[in-house]
């Protein structure tokens, strides 16, 4: 044993100098900041993180595949990752929601958001009395069995399904998992969002099966809407719609390319009440080329937008495309609001900032020649918190504009 060694963990050594983020707190190591991995230490296991000297700085776990090869979870040389470790933790995130404001009455909300929630690589979302996890890394993926049975047991809910579906579970070396992880299984649940009741498919529906994190945001939205005709651009099942509609809007079109989502978009028109014949219409087709056969027929008639696009930037090189992207539908809809329309309008893609998100605005404004004010800065929703060390968290931006003139 070294004469640094604080406990059996194998240590990771840092290079000299990296160790800087990391006694800040941020929960990533990347591989150009380590000089040394034990041979001994698998991929998945845990590891002590020491620096040049042999110095204990923080404690995580190790996954040799990804460009991110250590993930950190406790700075405290006396904390062991044990059982009670990860109950402490979950509890700790549940705690959370238990009191947060903006989620109580609905039973659709983000339990658990990895690194925001310290618990790196782990996603959990609560719909009705299911849970549906996503494991992001190795580790995680390993220990998902107990995790679920830990979560169920705290939570009280029926049954866990996985939705490990996601892009980033290649740059660990992990194929896409989906499946029901403990407890009960149904295809479809009902979840309640401000007294709105919304089917979501919890096998097959997009992401964890609903969004959540715009939660906040839907209730900004639907504040200008009582009395105007609504636009929903990538609407999914319609969530904007109904609280839209349940504002006072006069009319709602929901348009996504996805025919499943826009079936529960329709089935949760009417379970809310509302005439999908009178109130709304359901259109299927991709937003960039509905938007400009509207320009072009001049054919539109909305008084708010809302577009709310799938994260077109997932990674540093799809980032110019991105923001071509964006600019194009922002200037679209720019074109075919009246003056005194109002757009709100959304970016999930992480590596788009607000600040230049409001950029790629100003020149969508620009070139669609109309005179834009900012009214409101929105951001995701409460239950999607960021930690303070780790701003890759901060990913939903959007901005609710009107058209002047
Ligand atoms: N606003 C929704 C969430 C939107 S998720 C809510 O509040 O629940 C993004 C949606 O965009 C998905 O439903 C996806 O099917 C749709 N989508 C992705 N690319 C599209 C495109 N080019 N045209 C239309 N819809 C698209």
């Amino acid at each position: 044993m070294s004469r640094h060694q604080v406990s059996d963990y194998p240590a990771v050594r840092l290079k000299a100098g990296r160790e800087k983020p990391v006694r800040q707190q941020h929960p990533w190591i990347f591989s150009g900041a380590i000089a040394a991995i034990p041979a001994e230490a698998a991929d998945g296991a845990i590891v002590d993180v020491c620096d040049a000297h042999g110095a204990f700085l923080a404690r995580g776990y190790l996954n040799r595949r990804s460009q991110i090869q250590v993930r950190l979870l406790t700075w405290d040389a006396a904390e062991p990752i044990d059982a009670a470790f990860w109950r402490r933790r979950v509890q700790a995130a549940l705690d959370l929601r238990a009191v947060l404001p903006e989620v109580q009455g609905c039973t659709a909300l983000r339990l658990i958001n990895a690194e925001n929630d310290f618990l790196p690589g782990l996603t959990v979302d609560r719909l009705g009395d299911f849970l549906v996890m996503q494991a992001g890394t190795l580790a995680i993926d390993q220990r998902k069995q107990e995790l679920a049975s830990l979560l169920l047991g705290l939570t009280g809910c029926r049954g866990v399904i996985e939705r490990s579906d996601m892009a980033v579970r290649k740059l660990e070396g992990l194929s896409a998992q989906s499946g029901v992880l403990a407890g009960a299984s149904p295809a479809r649940v009902e979840v309640v969002e401000d007294g709105l009741v919304f089917a979501v498919d919890l096998l097959h529906g997009q992401k964890t099966g609903f969004y959540s994190d715009q939660r906040a945001n839907r209730r900004r939205v639907a504040a200008y809407c009582a009395g105007k005709r609504v636009l929903n651009a990538f609407s999914y099942t319609g969530a904007f719609a109904l609280h839209a509609l349940r504002s006072g809007a006069t009319h709602v079109t929901n348009l996504d390319s996805s025919l499943d989502a826009l079936t529960l978009a329709e089935a949760n028109l009417r379970r809310n009440g509302f005439d999908p014949d009178r109130q709304a219409e359901n259109i299927v087709g991709d937003v960039f080329q509905v938007l400009r056969d509207w320009d072009a027929a001049g054919a539109a008639d909305f008084d708010v937008i809302i577009l709310d696009p799938p994260k077109f930037a997932q990674n540093q090189a799809a980032v110019e495309r991105a923001l071509r992207g964006y600019k194009e539908i922002n200037r679209l809809a720019l074109r075919l609001l009246p003056p005194g329309g109002v757009l709100a309008t959304f970016s999930c893609s992480g590596l788009v900032s607000a600040d230049l998100f409001q950029k790629v605005i100003f020149g969508a404004a620009v070139d669609a020649n109309r005179a834009v004010q900012v009214l409101e800065t929105l951001r995701q929703s409460a239950d999607h918190p960021v930690a303070l060390t780790f701003p890759e968290g901060e990913y939903l931006k959007g901005l609710i504009v009107r058209v002047a003139t």
